[in-house]
């Protein structure tokens, strides 16, 4: 593709639109062995999370269907949507601090799609089908025993390590022990739990097998919108055009100086860089939307620039700035405003998190009830009371009418223990002297009160009669 049209067409797309296939040559550098280490940390974690409990509740865990959460041990509720929102701000905040300073550095070092595509399947397809040129050689070659073995055998294993990345996912949802219950129960049992295990397998499966880096270029929106956070001080991967320019191929013993004084640059044109990216794209053109910044071209140019007798570095992290100016990386007053906006979130958010109550209590009145007048002359009102005990222990809970006069019965089965982790549900019966009443509505102070503390207080509206 000419450089002149690259921010026109994606390079794995052709000009009618169909699918270019991209063959990354497998590189080898010191970026790729430190990534390699840390992957395996972070598929540690990864994979073995949904085993790991704090105080007994999950390291993480994000049940939506029952509406429970857990981030680092403590359990979140739907009470806590303003724990979640400003959480939320906090996570989009660090985001764009961390991109304006630093680009997409997420993407190539931690991204789960990047680490499993790159540092598992990738790895897994060498392995099986060789480097780049014995790839493109089986795709172009006749279908025989040889092609058959290799593809189905890469298939099976790719299926295989999918279905195991969907039940992980699976288990951050509904945790690894409804996870086991689904894998050892009858399979009627679980009809629902089974068609995610494989949808969520296929799913892994599409993107892994055959979707690969176009997850990046057109479903991630991280990757999108990066463009709008970065400047010219963002450290990106980037080709250093002053050193590298004009490029042009090495001509036989023509040492590094007689090139510089003859107006050639740094870069031999060997295209290496080019040829071990993921996205199939050349860096030489500058900063693109589909680089994942996976620092394979860093790697390569840098090997190039060891044979050539050049220094590393020809493609390599640095800002704009740093490029065409010399430029260290600077603190600028917009990197400083979102610093500002992340500490004042994160302080309310630990504040928010730290004042967080055990209990968390609602009354609604009861629907469809109306008031009630009693044999000695009282009025009584039905409300529902709804109780989520928020810690991992048992607690004692008691419901006190606090104002006006009058007395309070919790209705039903269980009503004085809140369960731990659970949402109880019961109904309450106020009644007040006619005496202690306004004429319609009569405001009512309920307390809230385990083991004689109060945790919390609930206010609600009386009905009674008009006059
Ligand atoms: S690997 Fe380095 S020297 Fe080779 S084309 Fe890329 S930038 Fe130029
Ligand atoms: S341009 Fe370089 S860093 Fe970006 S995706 Fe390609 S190889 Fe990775």
């Amino acid at each position: 593709m000419p450089a002149s049209d690259f921010r026109d067409h994606i390079a794995t797309a052709d000009e009618e639109g169909r699918r270019k296939w991209i063959y990354p040559r497998q590189v080898d550098g010191r970026f790729y062995r430190w990534r390699t280490w840390f992957s395996w940390l972070l598929l540690l974690i990864m994979f073995g999370g949904p085993f790991v409990t704090i105080n007994g509740n999950p390291l993480l865990l994000m049940n939506i269907p029952a509406r429970k959460f857990a981030v680092l041990g403590q359990i979140f509720w739907p009470q806590d949507m303003i724990i979640f929102a400003v959480s939320i701000l906090l996570f989009f905040t660090g985001v764009i601090i961390f991109t304006a300073a630093f680009g997409r550095l997420w993407c190539g070092w931690a991204c789960p799609q990047t680490v499993m595509m790159e540092m598992v399947f990738r790895k897994i397809e060498y392995l099986i089908e060789g480097d780049a040129h014995r790839q493109r050689a089986l795709t172009a070659a006749p279908w025989n025993a040889e092609k058959l073995g290799k593809r189905l055998g890469k298939h099976a294993v790719f299926f295989a390590l999918s279905f195991l990345v969907g039940n992980v996912l699976l288990s951050y949802i509904i945790g690894w022990r409804d996870l086991w219950q689904i894998i050892i129960d009858p399979p009627a049992q679980h009809l629902t739990g089974l068609t995610f295990m494989i949808l969520f397998s296929l799913l892994f499966y599409g993107i892994f097998a055959r979707f690969r880096e176009q997850a990046c270029t057109f479903i991630c929106p991280y990757g999108r919108f990066q463009s709008a956070l970065l400047d010219e001080n963002s450290i990106v991967v980037a080709y250093d055009h002053k050193r590298g320019e004009k490029r042009g191929p090495l001509r036989g013993g023509l040492k590094a100086e007689a090139r510089r004084a003859e107006g050639w640059g740094d870069c031999v044109a060997c295209n290496q860089c080019v040829a071990v990216c993921p996205t199939g794209i050349d860096i030489r053109n500058g900063t693109q939307m589909e680089c994942v910044h996976c620092t394979a071209c860093m790697d390569a140019c840098d090997n190039v620039m060891d044979k050539v007798g050049r220094p590393r570095g020809l493609v390599r992290y640095a800002s704009l700035n740093g490029i065409e100016r010399g430029e260290p990386l600077r603190f600028t007053p917009r990197l400083k405003g979102y610093l500002v906006v992340l500490c004042v979130l994160a302080t309310v958010l630990a504040l928010m998190i730290f004042t967080r109550a055990d209990v968390e209590a609602t009354l609604l009145r009861a629907p469809g009830s109306l008031f009630q007048k009693m044999p000695d002359g009282r009025y009584s009102n039905l409300y529902t009371v709804r109780l989520v005990n928020k810690t991992s222990h048992d607690l004692p809970v008691e419901l006190k009418l606090e104002s006006p006069a009058g007395s309070l019965a919790v209705m039903g089965q269980g009503g004085t223990v809140a369960v731990a982790q659970k949402l109880m549900q019961n109904s309450i019966l106020v009644e007040l002297d006619s005496t202690a009443m306004q004429p319609g509505t009569t405001p009512v102070v309920i307390g809230v009160y385990s083991n004689g503390k109060r945790l919390q207080t609930l206010k609600t509206a009386f009905v009674g009669p008009r006059n």
